[in-house]
């Protein structure tokens, strides 16, 4: 319940009744997030191979004037995941409680809205489409039946 206030009291700008969690992540992490985020009814994950530099890159390899040579990204996973607006605390909190270590390098998560989402199976639209079997918003509609 506190998560769910807190996601309401977010007040992400601009509204949208969906968003893309884009985080970037340590390779080595990966694993723990995806079967976090799948114990928790997420169950429709894309990620990429990429390469970055943050503070962790930047700091080391930063030389007088010059640009940063290719050969200083690191390696890092993108992982992209389009959930409702209510669901996107969730998803934020359990990626930080997986990806973290606290050290440089731990990674960033951005909130991006997203307009539509459609399913090209069925050519479903919106929640039809976002909504997945066995996903969260049905564990949690199981997990408290109306009385
Ligand atoms: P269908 O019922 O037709 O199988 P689906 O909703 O299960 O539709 P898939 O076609 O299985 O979707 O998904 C294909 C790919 O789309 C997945 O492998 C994943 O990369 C990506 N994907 C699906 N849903 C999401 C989502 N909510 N967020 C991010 N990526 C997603
Ligand atoms: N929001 C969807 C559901 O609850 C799940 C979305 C996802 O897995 N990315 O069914």
């Amino acid at each position: 319940a506190a998560r769910a206030q807190s996601a309401a009291a977010a007040g992400y700008q601009p509204e949208s009744e969906f968003y893309k969690v884009e985080a970037i992540l340590r390779p080595w992490r990966v694993p723990y997030v995806s079967s976090g985020l799948l114990q928790m009814g997420i169950r429709g994950v894309t990620v990429s191979d990429v390469r970055g530099f943050g503070s962790q890159g930047g700091s080391t390899e930063r030389h007088e004037g010059s640009e940063f040579a290719e050969d200083t990204f690191i390696d890092k996973v993108k992982m992209e995941i389009v959930v409702s607006k209510d669901q996107v605390e969730a998803v934020v909190d359990k990626i930080i409680e997986k990806a973290r270590t606290g050290e440089i390098g731990d990674g960033k998560i951005f909130l991006i809205p997203v307009s539509d989402v459609i399913r090209i199976r069925t050519g479903e639209r919106g929640e039809r489409a976002e909504r997945m079997a066995g996903g969260l918003a049905d564990k949690l509609s199981s997990a408290m039946p109306i009385s």
